[in-house]
């Protein structure tokens, strides 16, 4: 695979799997855009700051997503890929839920991918050509306890993902989505040991998964060899759920 003269943009890209797409593209060839919100120090970024393959924005935000997006676009004059990454958990028993919890984690992962996907697909329709893969989860699939703000944004996510598959396919526009099951990143390593123990006993190959191996399966996706392939969910989760 071989992303030479493709640009790239990969959401929430300062670490976990995103770092691990953005770097798997770069070692193919792709000029690659990263975005996240944070610094380096772990501070909230003036939002809106970019540097020359770094665009500091909030997905969640409609306004700073558009402006970074045109800006993204006056400079490189098209985009070829999409990568919706960024995302967010704020676990807690339903009960319990705050409003906060439920909307933020909607805000970032169901209408972070909605923001960028909008702001981008406009030109992809004008070049006919764009490649899209939304990050959602095998929770989106099977639901999970303490996660069900995090399930209906991913459950969301895959219903996004067909509807505008269906939209723009005669525009030669593929968008997929990927659902990883565990995956070793900060968003798992938050987990008591425990709980660790008791999920890799329920995955047949017997580990956590690598960022890495869903780098591989989205660099897939945003392959030739992918052409015929759009409104789909692939599964990543070393048959957890089959
Ligand atoms: P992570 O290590 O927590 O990284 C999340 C990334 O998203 C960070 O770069 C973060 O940026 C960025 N981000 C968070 N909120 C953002 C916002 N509002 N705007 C822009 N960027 C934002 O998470 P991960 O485990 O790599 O997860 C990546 C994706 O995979 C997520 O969508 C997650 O739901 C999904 N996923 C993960 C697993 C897993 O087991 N790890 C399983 C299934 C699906 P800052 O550094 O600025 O905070």
């Amino acid at each position: 695979m071989e992303f030479k003269d493709k640009l790239a943009v990969v959401t929430g890209a300062s670490r976990g799997i995103g770092r691990a797409i953005g770097d798997a593209l770069t070692r193919r060839g792709a000029m690659v855009i990263e975005n996240d919100i944070l610094d380096f120090n772990g501070k909230k970024c003036k939002i809106g700051a970019s540097g020359e393959d770094f665009y500091r924005f909030d997905v969640s935000r409609s306004q700073d997503t558009k402006k970074a997006f045109e800006k993204i676009l006056k400079k490189h004059g098209r985009i070829d890929f999409l990568v919706n990454n960024a995302g967010i958990t704020r676990d807690c028993l339903l009960l319990r839920m705050k409003d906060e919890d439920w909307e933020r984690v909607i805000e970032v992962n169901l209408k972070g991918t909605f923001n960028c996907t909008r702001a981008v697909l406009g030109s992809m329709i004008k070049n006919r050509y764009g490649k899209i893969v939304n990050i959602c989860s095998v929770v989106g699939l099977t639901g999970n306890p303490g996660q069900a703000n995090y399930a209906a944004s991913k459950a969301g996510i895959i219903g996004f993902t067909k509807a505008v598959a269906r939209e723009v396919a005669s525009r030669n526009i593929n968008i997929n989505a990927v659902a990883p099951g565990f995956i070793e990143t900060e968003m798992t390593y938050k987990l008591s040991p425990a709980v660790r123990q008791q999920l890799k006993k329920q995955i047949p190959l017997g580990r956590f998964g690598k960022s890495e191996d869903v780098a591989e399966v989205v660099c897939f996706l945003l392959s030739e060899a992918a052409d015929y392939i759009t409104g789909q969910v692939i599964q990543i989760n070393g048959g957890m759920y089959m």
